[in-house]
């Protein structure tokens, strides 16, 4: 049974992050993991926040949608979670996967409102909206999640809309998230690191965070580690990225981000680092055709370019269209600039295109993170 639970734990941690190109909603963790009604089980919970991930993966109809979870630093050794949730937790906090405040304060409506994300909460930051006008003005926007009959559902506190919407990054978080940031604290998880330690995990750190920063905190106007309350040091501009969505039979199963200067290998298998693994969604067919690498995206001076690295080649739906004439065939070896609607078909129904171009359209229902958990796993009593 433990064994089943980790396997949750870490689908959970696949929907965890703090890069501002992928993370869908803003949330408190201790308060989802604290809420009791939700499941009826035990006083503190990480499963709870599989369950309203899946709410959200629901209503968004795609099947991955990562959660900027803030935590208060409590949590992490919070005696009603398991030692295991713990350790859970204090990894996610070591890899900045999660943002651990001594204080969260309104960094859950900063966050969102620098990133245009809508909040999860039951809180109704009545005392806030000055600051945030769209807390009372924007329905969709903040929406708390409540017990439902299938799992949590949403309900929103302003205007009656019940399903998660996305505002517009505000113009300081646009300029904000146009510089790539340093804290002076070594071993920053948020903001890169200062230097020292030089242990490989840190240089792994400091590798990813450029594009994928957080936004940093502002206090008194100035650019500040949310973790550490230390001033930030400006490090230059922000590499552009692009993020890209996978659809597969209809239904987005994952975006991802593509930065200015690495390439992202997408397939079966890619054994490339950061490489797109598709083999879970493909039926035996796709799985026969599609390669291990099959194709390979770059963006080069804000263009996308893709570069069929397959033995079997891809096609171009030219602006999305699914007519056959249409298709373009893209033959192995070769390469295109992928235009704004464009999408690249690996084998029928498995598409690749701009995030924002690329509608689910399918009636299709999101794989749970929970669908390793068996339904008495959420009531174990703690250890
Ligand atoms: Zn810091």
């Amino acid at each position: 049974m433990r064994f089943e639970i980790s396997k949750v734990l870490d689908a959970i941690e696949g929907r965890v992050c703090t890069d501002p190109s992928l993370a869908r909603a803003v949330l408190d963790l201790a308060e989802v993991i604290r809420y009791q009604n939700l499941d009826g089980g035990r006083p503190a919970s990480l499963l709870r926040l599989g369950m309203v991930i899946d709410a959200l993966a629901r209503d968004l109809e795609e099947d991955s949608v990562p959660v900027y979870a803030i935590v208060h630093r409590a949590l992490l050794s919070d005696a009603d979670l398991t030692s295991n949730e713990r350790m859970v937790v204090r990894r996610w906090a070591d890899d900045g996967l999660v943002e651990v405040l001594d204080n969260p304060g309104d960094r859950m409506l900063e966050v969102a409102d620098l990133l245009g994300l809508p909040v999860l909460s039951r809180a109704r930051f009545d005392g806030v909206r000055g600051r945030f006008p769209w807390v009372a003005e924007q329905p969709g926007r903040v929406l708390a999640p409540v017990p439902g009959a299938g799992g949590p559902v949403f309900i929103g506190h302003v205007g009656g809309g019940n399903v998660p919407v996305a505002g517009t990054r505000s113009a300081t978080g646009a300029k904000l998230l146009a510089r790539q940031w340093r804290c002076p604290e070594p071993g920053c998880a948020l903001f890169g690191g200062g230097g020292g330690g030089g242990a490989f995990a840190d240089l792994a750190r400091v590798e990813r965070a450029p594009a994928g920063q957080p936004p940093p905190a502002l206090r008194g106007g100035v650019p500040t580690c949310p973790r550490h309350g230390a001033r930030l040091g400006d490090a230059g501009p922000r590499p552009r990225t692009e993020v890209l969505a996978v659809r597969v039979g209809g239904l987005i199963r994952r975006r991802f981000v593509l930065t200015e200067g690495q390439s992202v290998l997408v397939g079966r298998a890619p054994e490339q680092q950061g490489g797109i693994v598709l083999g879970q969604w493909l039926n035996d067919e796709a799985r026969r055709w599609i390669s291990r690498g099959h194709v390979r995206f770059e963006l080069r001076v804000g263009e996308v370019i893709v570069t069929d690295v397959s033995t079997n080649g891809s096609g171009i739906r030219p602006s999305g269209s699914m007519a056959e004439p249409d298709r373009i065939p893209l033959k192995p070896q070769q390469s295109r600039v992928l235009s704004a609607n464009d999408m690249v078909e690996l084998y029928p129904g498995v598409q690749i295109g701009r995030a924002d171009e690329l509608p689910t359209g399918a009636p299709f229902t999101p794989t749970s993170v929970m669908a390793e958990a068996p339904t008495m796993a959420m009531r174990l009593p703690r250890p």
